[in-house]
């Protein structure tokens, strides 16, 4: 490979702009000069490049050291890094044909470049060595752990096996890849088929206009007369709130559990064979099953941890979803029927406008996008953290929505870059996110430039942007994973922000979330827009109570998924599992979670998320960090709440750590112990009365 040395011939075209680094302030990209055929071209260019400098590194004739092995990894692939971030977060955000022309051309050939790095034995063995001497070589303790970082990617993408080993696991990868869409499509086409048809409007009696004018539109869609209810990926589905008619309740319910569980797109036999040969690949790189695989990356670590958690929310969940049960019970006699679990929803609505009634689209006034993200959501992070933030009209989004403000310290040093582009689009994904387009590294001097998009409708010509209280929320939580990547002050770019395991990614954001109703910020942005007057405490109460009711449910259906899944990836490669459906009640009954009324928010055969998507054996992540977040939470309130003291510690010891130091460490640092999971439990209602 020695040829190769040339590596700063960069095949890019001079007229690239992605050939350099950005001159604009931060790196921002040049978004006006780019176009999706330069993305393509410095994305391959890109990957060339990087192969070109890795062999360089693997094919040294110097021994193995940090610096000429590890550091030199974390400085290759510049050239595709920057197309990637800017060619992915385009891909998301304003999207075309050409794009996902470009999307399917790239995504094998990433995948490939992967492979040929991660299953280099020269490389592996210098990294190995590295890895030997890492506590002899006078690092850091960044250092340390970055050579960690590197050794565990590499052995967990198979690294350490021998040819043999090799070859399984290449054709393990390519069976479980072609299984995996075989998954996602046959639930796609079952979730079709299993949409229910009404033929009479009067057997939609409940659904407001708009529900019943977008079912008469999918039976149109399908050149059938009548109405059709299609399928959400949820077992529940949102018009069991609201339909009258029990018998279509009942139809509804029963096609939504039993999705894909026979006939022509029978998912059982597929979860079967992927969980078993994920078993086999587990087994294959050393460890006892998929889910051990799966933790070791992760902050649980252990299935033990997963299991323990887990299972000190199992009781008080089962109580509170039966005290629920007992509640809809009372009103489902008062209409002379035995509560079933397709009335469940039905009856839960009632409960919710009987005993709270918020009507939450009434707020919409008080919630007016600026005022949310300046008065409210700037506001929150300048008292905590002492961030400003300058409006920076002369800098160019990808898009004439896109806005952008340069971030400063209190002492008014540069931080970064922050672009918000609020709006749904054509061509954009659905959802909120956060991005970054460059990630603060001390290494390559960068620092962060981070985007959020939402997908608020775009108000009418001349009229204001109002939110509803989730899209608040959302406002709040997305910014969360802002303030991870602005506060970033890591040397390695591995490292940088929101570069953490999956099960604590959430966990700044979902903090970030107390500030939106937060009386100090509230009172700042929850203006009127017409009366500038502030939000009645009396509404902010009922959101509160209205907040608890359902949590029961809502965490049962979600723990009965979590251990469904747990269950799944706990199996033996050879373990014989002729009926899925019967090892699925087999594992819930086990776990203590089978319920008649409250089924898995995913039963086996539509669990798209650890089938066909990345969560596999890692469901539990979302209430994990949650644990970390109420526990979180408390100790702002035990310290005072918005307080620079508190920002700062939460900054210094946790958002500007990202992934160098052991995530829980650093939440030890700022706690003083352990997460405690009372918090959550409190804030879900779920307690047991003392
Ligand atoms: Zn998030």
């Amino acid at each position: 490979m020695g040829a190769m040395s040339a590596v700063d011939a960069t095949p890019v075209s001079p007229d690239n702009p992605l050939r350099d680094e950005s001159p604009l302030p931060f790196g921002l990209p040049p978004f006006a000069d780019i176009t999706p055929e330069h993305c393509r071209e410095a994305l391959i260019a890109g990957m060339a490049v990087q192969r070109a400098e890795v062999a360089a590194i693997a094919a040294s004739p110097e021994p193995a050291d940090f610096a000429n092995t590890v550091v030199a990894l974390e400085e290759s692939g510049r050239l595709l890094s920057r197309a990637e971030a800017v060619f992915g977060n385009l891909a998301s955000s304003i999207s075309s044909p050409r794009m996902r022309e470009i999307e399917r051309e790239i995504a094998p050939l990433e995948a490939a470049h992967a492979d040929a790095i991660f299953l280099d034995p020269a490389l592996f063995a210098r990294i190995d060595a590295v890895h030997e001497g890492r506590h002899e070589a006078g690092l850091d303790a960044e250092g340390v752990r970055l050579v960690e970082r590197y050794h565990l990617d590499f052995v967990l993408a198979g690294a350490r096996l021998d040819d043999a080993g090799r070859a399984r696991l290449t054709e393990l990868n390519q069976e479980l890849s072609t299984l995996s869409t075989t998954f996602g499509q046959n639930l796609q086409l079952a979730t079709e088929a299993a949409a229910v048809r009404v033929p009479d409007a009067a057997d939609l009696e409940g659904l407001d206009p708009e529900q019943v004018a977008s079912a008469a539109a999918a039976a149109a869609e399908r050149g059938l007369d009548g109405y059709l209810l299609t399928l959400v990926l949820p077992t529940g589905q949102p018009a069991l709130a609201r339909l009258r008619n029990r018998d279509v309740r009942r139809r509804l319910f029963q096609a939504s559990i039993d999705r894909a569980s026979s006939g022509e797109h029978d998912n059982g036999p597929v979860a079967v064979r992927i969980a078993r040969l994920r078993a086999e690949r587990a087994r294959l790189l050393g460890f006892d099953t998929h889910a051990d695989l799966v933790l070791a990356d992760q902050t649980a670590r252990t299935t033990d941890a997963v299991d323990g958690m887990l299972a000190s929310m199992v009781p008080a969940s089962v109580a509170n979803a039966e005290k629920e049960a007992a509640v809809l019970g009372e009103l489902a006699a008062r209409d002379g029927v035995e509560l079933a679990p397709w009335d469940w929803a039905f009856y839960s609505e009632q409960v919710r406008a009987e005993r709270y009634a918020v009507d939450t689209a009434a707020l919409r006034p008080w919630f007016e996008l600026d005022r949310v993200l300046v008065d409210g959501v700037f506001h929150a992070a300048e008292l905590l953290y002492g961030y400003r933030f300058t409006p920076r009209p002369d800098l160019v989004g990808y898009h004439p929505d896109v806005r952008v403000w340069e971030v400063s310290d209190a002492d008014g040093a540069a931080v970064g870059l922050y672009l918000g582009d609020f709006f749904a689009r054509e061509g954009k994904r659905g959802g909120a996110w956060m991005s970054s387009f460059v990630r603060q590294s001390r290494l390559l001097g960068t620092c962060p430039v981070v985007v959020n998009n939402l997908n608020v409708s775009r108000p009418a010509a001349g009229q204001p942007t109002l939110l509803t209280l989730d899209e608040v929320n959302t406002l709040f939580h997305e910014f969360g994973h802002t303030l991870h990547g602005l506060s970033s002050a890591v040397t390695y770019p591995r490292f940088s922000g929101t570069a953490v395991p999956r099960d604590f990614v959430e966990f700044p954001s979902q903090v970030n979330e107390m500030w939106a109703l937060w009386p100090q910020v509230l009172g700042h942005y929850a203006r009127h827009i017409e009366t500038d007057e502030p939000l009645p405490s009396a509404v902010v109460e009922a959101i509160d109570a209205a907040a608890l009711w359902g949590e029961g449910f809502g965490t049962l259906e979600y723990l009965a998924a979590t251990l469904l899944d747990q269950a799944w990836h706990r199996i033996g490669p050879d373990t014989e599992i002729p009926d899925p459906i019967a090892f699925e009640r087999e594992a819930l009954q086990k776990a203590g979670v089978a319920s008649e009324l409250v089924p898995p928010r995913y039963r086996t055969t539509y669990f798209q998320h650890i089938f066909a998507g990345g969560y596999a054996a890692g469901y539990y992540s979302y209430i994990w960090s949650e644990v970390l977040d109420a526990d979180t939470v408390e100790w702002f309130k035990e310290n005072g709440g918005l307080r620079r003291e508190n920002g700062d510690t939460f900054r210094g010891r946790l958002l500007s750590v990202g992934g160098s130091v052991d995530p829980l460490e650093a939440f030890r640092a700022v706690r003083g112990r352990d997460a405690d999971p009372t918090p959550l439990l409190r804030r879900r209602g779920l307690m047991p009365a003392t």
